[in-house]
């Protein structure tokens, strides 16, 4: 069941309180330069980010900061930009007003801010504006008098618990600690979102766990530092995955190092998928395949696969207005018609191609054979299949 948190809004989206996971990304851009930060804002929405992070670091970042949004507010586009302010997010945000009113939502390391003085008027410059924070505490920001003592408490136990267990208590305690200090400061709770990211995933859970139970906030999840290429897709799916199942989380992100060259928006498809194979949210038809076996005479089905999900993307935004059910597509294309249509009887169309000794394909829709057709016509077959399940 879904952990109900307070409902936060920020712009036009409300985060938490039962609402629908919402997905988040971040821009790698120098925030100064206008035109490529507006392109990887626009590329991150375009691809399915519901609200988007900015660095703001420097005064020239802040300047360009009303730049970009009214550019973007110009353009037609909505999703809220999130400023994410370290060191002297304090100072930048005092000294530059209006960026510190068009921003929808700053993301504060408490654990960078220097004095917790400079903690508590962020905190004051956000009630003066009426703003959401996100309150992010990690590994390396936890509350040092927390650590300490924590460290000391732990030290005196007859049999000391590791550091990592010390420190996922110590980063709960310091989420608690700064989020219950911006309430005594005048900030609304309904006003707080947290987060805690750690870079490993049992410990991510075990963090994630604690906050849900201990606070009543929305929780935004992501691991930290989770790597690029395989190693990063797979923790952020096992950490994300697992909280989202167990009901925790409001909104996400997918902190993957892109490969060199590689877009930014790959974080968002992974994102995607993550919610999407939960069945949390639905964004695209499903196109699934088996993986072969020695039953397999080719890989014909895998590139049939490949195409059918290039085809129904490239029709995605002419169909889904048409048919209100394209999204909830599955199809599956399978390498024999032995065990085929077992493991594709989910699949609203299935497609099954001869596997060795076999010769013939054949279409299943809804788990029951439709037809069989000549191996060299299955992918227009399986293309006019798909066209006549969503006529009706
Ligand atoms: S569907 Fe057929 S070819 Fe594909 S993995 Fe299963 S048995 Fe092998």
């Amino acid at each position: 069941m879904k952990r109900k948190s307070i409902a936060v809004s920020v712009g036009r989206l409300v985060i938490g309180g039962g609402n629908p996971v919402v997905i988040q990304s971040m821009t790698d851009t120098d925030t100064s330069d206008v035109e490529n930060t507006l392109k990887q804002v626009k590329e991150l929405i375009n691809a399915g980010s519901e609200m988007v992070r900015i660095t703001v670091n420097t005064e020239p970042a802040a300047k360009s900061v009303p730049d970009i949004i009214k550019k973007l507010r110009d353009k037609g586009f909505e999703t809220p930009i999130i400023g994410d302010f370290h060191f002297n997010g304090t100072y930048l945000l005092k000294n530059f007003p209006e960026m510190a009113e068009l921003i929808d939502k700053y993301r504060i390391n408490p654990g960078t801010t220097g004095k917790i003085e400079y903690f508590d008027e962020f905190i004051k410059i956000a009630i003066d504006n009426d703003k959401p924070i996100r309150i992010g505490v990690n590994w390396g920001s936890v509350e040092r008098n927390i650590l300490n003592k924590k460290i000391e408490e732990n030290s005196k136990r007859k049999k000391p618990r590791g550091i990592k267990e010390v420190m996922v208590e110590a980063i709960v305690e310091s989420v608690i600690y700064y989020a219950e200090r911006a309430k005594n400061l005048g900030l609304s709770e309904n006003k707080i979102i947290v987060s805690a990211k750690v870079s490993e995933v049992p410990e991510l859970v075990k963090v994630y766990r604690e906050l849900a139970e201990k606070t009543p906030y929305p929780l935004h999840l992501g691991l930290t530092e989770a790597g690029s290429s395989i190693k990063g897709i797979v923790s952020s799916a096992i950490g994300i995955g697992s909280l989202l199942l167990q009901g925790i989380g409001d909104t996400i992100r997918v902190s993957v190092t892109p490969r060199p060259g590689e877009s930014r928006t790959r974080e968002v498809e992974i994102a995607k998928e993550i919610l999407q194979s939960l069945n949390l949210r639905r964004f695209h038809p499903e196109v699934i395949s088996c993986p072969g076996c020695g039953r397999t005479n080719s890989d014909l089905f895998k590139k049939i696969a490949e195409r059918i999900k290039k085809y129904l993307k490239e029709r995605q935004k002419e169909w889904e207005e048409i048919y209100p059910d394209f999204k909830n597509l599955k199809i599956a294309v399978m390498g024999c018609v032995v065990n085929g249509p077992g493991e594709s009887k989910f699949a609203n169309i299935g497609l099954c191609l001869p596997g060795i000794g076999e010769e013939k394909s054949a279409i299943y829709v809804n788990g029951e054979f439709k037809r069989t057709v000549k191996i060299e016509e299955a992918e227009e077959e399986l293309k006019r299949e798909i066209e006549d399940y969503l006529i009706g």
